[in-house]
């Protein structure tokens, strides 16, 4: 009974240790919601004013009545 040994040369093992940490990038957006809210739901109207957006020229008048009583809306009769 002869036991061959094989013996296994074990080459130099690159060990390559990712030290890379995980970076979890979490991104703080601005406006949360505002932008995709407003493309979501289709507002076309901004109020020149303060910037608000409104759905339809119709929002846009009775906004003025509420926000900005002294002002005249943008007439869009077409
Ligand atoms: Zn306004």
């Amino acid at each position: 009974m002869t036991r061959i040994w094989h013996i296994r040369i074990q080459a130099k093992r690159k060990e390559t240790m990712n030290s890379k940490g995980h970076v979890h990038e979490e991104r703080n957006q601005k406006a949360k919601g505002s932008q995709l809210e407003a493309r979501a739901v289709g507002l076309k109207v901004i109020c020149p004013i303060c910037k608000a957006q409104l759905a339809n020229q119709n929002q846009l008048v009775d906004h003025y009545g509420s926000k900005h009583p002294k002002e005249k809306p943008p007439s869009n009769s077409e």
